[in-house]
């Protein structure tokens, strides 16, 4: 067969699934079917590429007799369908060493016979690594954006608003607004990755000639490193000057290390700014706490806008669940999207991390997706990881148990019900959390410290005089210490 046959199988393959899955089903086509690469034919042995095991997991639960039944029709009874699966790749070390060992690895399975996982490592695939090709035309740059995160399904909240809309409108003008080059920057799982991908998808959804590339910082400094041996120097400067819009993910990478890499990118940094093209770097530090870049590198970095990325609130994080659910094309009651989004408040990734595998476990053990299952599985996941008991989660505690709305505590009220609720998160948060008493009143209602140290005496003389506050702190207390 012709080597372009799979490509050619699978697209009909994929047009009798559309069609199978109807258009009320779409979302779920376009979550589950969409990413899958279809990568080689042998006889009727189809082999196609899946994002991750979870996704290869999900796919044999719920599509493979569709699936089955599809590649049958196209390659005969004794057609087989093997999956190679990309694995993460988000090793940090030393940069050749972490070019080989975060080459997507690959293993396959077969879903159509019962046989065991065969694991297969072969790092053949290379990097795109586009400058060596001789004469290249800059259309035909591959941008190595990831298509699954766009500017759309990037939640906006307070903790990313600025960034957000910077991104925004550099997409729109990019290299022409003041905010050249754009830093985006914040701890791990913020989003700093997703954001900086969704503006080079909208650059190149509204102008399509725009030559958008997409490295991350270790790419850069791997294939500098290569281009130095094989004496490719130039060309490699070459090559990346012809980008309009460079994004450069993890440039905290470069610290310490690679001289002639910094050397190399702050001359291509100076010849894209005075040409206008658009440059967007992240980091996971402030420009300011990124140590052992070469300081003239560095100013060039403060040249335009550091936009920072924040934790998400609690609403924040239950609206990036939704999100997350509806493009996986699951659903879950609002009561278990409360409890993940109250308890983990470290970052986005772990949030999706929690939600992945709750989905996975629901849908193996094929039990529902309970509150109780959820907290069952949300304490195991978060035992590993640092929990820390937040104020926002003692106010939705302790405004659940008076059944008032959590956000009553805000609000400048003086009921006596909404003052009660207001002293006791400020007295579970003076002894549970670390947070000072001015940040405790700041969050409970945009208090003083004042007010706060009286809320906690107040409720600890009444703790020894009134029977029914006694039995509530003990209640709430047990209700803390379940955690
Ligand atoms: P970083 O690069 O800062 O470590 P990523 O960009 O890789 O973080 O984000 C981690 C995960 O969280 C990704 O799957 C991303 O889609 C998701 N994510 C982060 N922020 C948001 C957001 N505001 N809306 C939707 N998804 C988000
Ligand atoms: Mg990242």
């Amino acid at each position: 067969m012709a080597e372009e046959d799979y490509k050619r199988v699978w697209a009909e393959c994929l047009e009798v699934i559309k069609d199978t899955l109807g258009p009320e089903n779409r979302k779920a086509y376009e979550t589950w079917f969409t990413p899958i690469v279809p990568l080689q034919l042998e006889g009727a042995t189809l082999l196609v590429q899946v994002p991750s095991q979870f996704f290869y997991e999900w796919i044999e639960e719920h599509y493979i007799d569709l699936l089955r039944r599809v590649i049958r029709m196209h390659l005969g009874p004794n057609a087989m369908l093997k999956y190679s699966i990309v694995m993460d790749q988000t090793i940090p070390g030393d940069p050749l060493v972490t070019t080989l060992a975060s080459q997507p690895r690959r293993s396959t399975r077969n879903p159509l016979s019962d046989l065991p996982v065969n694991l297969n490592k072969d790092g053949s695939r290379e990097l795109p690594n586009p400058f060596v090709v001789p004469g290249i035309q800059k259309s035909r740059v591959p941008s190595q954006l990831n298509a699954n995160y766009t500017l759309e399904n990037f939640v906006e909240g307070d903790c990313n608003r600025l960034a957000r809309s910077v991104g925004y409108a550099l997409a729109e003008k990019p290299g022409t607004t003041s905010f050249n080059p754009l830093l985006l920057y914040g701890g791990v799982g913020l989003g700093k990755t997703h954001l900086a991908n969704a503006i080079g998808l909208k650059t190149k959804e509204l102008d399509p000639d725009k030559t958008v590339l997409y490295v991350t910082s270790e790419q850069f400094l791997a294939q500098y490193a290569q281009a130095g041996r094989d004496g490719t120097t130039g060309e490699f400067i070459h090559f990346y000057e012809l980008i309009d819009v460079l994004i450069i993910d993890d440039i905290q990478f470069w610290s310490n290390r690679g001289h002639g890499t910094q050397e190399a990118f702050f001359h291509i940094f100076n010849h894209l700014h005075r040409r206008g093209s658009q440059i967007i770097i992240t980091s996971d530090k402030a420009p300011g706490e990124l140590q052992g870049l070469e300081p003239r590198l560095l100013s060039r970095l403060k040249w335009g806008l550091a936009a920072d990325l924040q934790t998400p609130d609690v609403d924040t994080r239950k609206r990036i669940l939704r999100q997350k659910l509806q493009e996986a094309g699951a659903e879950m009651s609002d009561d278990v999207v409360e409890y993940i989004a109250y308890n983990i408040n470290t970052n986005v990734r772990e949030l999706e991390g929690a939600l992945i595998s709750l989905m996975a476990q629901s849908s193996f053990n094929r039990k529902e997706i309970t509150l109780d299952l959820t907290k069952q599985m949300i304490d195991k996941y978060v035992q590993s990881s640092s929990r820390e008991v937040t104020i926002d989660y003692i106010q939705k505690v302790v405004c659940d148990y008076l059944e008032l709305p959590v956000d009553c505590i805000q609000q400048p009220s003086r009921k006596r019900e909404i003052v009660q609720a207001r002293q006791l998160s400020m007295y579970f948060a003076k002894r549970i959390t670390k947070s000072s008493l001015a940040v405790i009143g700041a969050q409970c209602g945009n208090k003083d410290h004042a007010t706060v140290l009286h809320a906690c005496k107040q409720i600890e003389n009444l703790r020894q005089t009134d029977r029914y506050m006694r039995s509530m702190v003990e209640e709430l207390e047990k209700k803390f210490s379940e955690q």
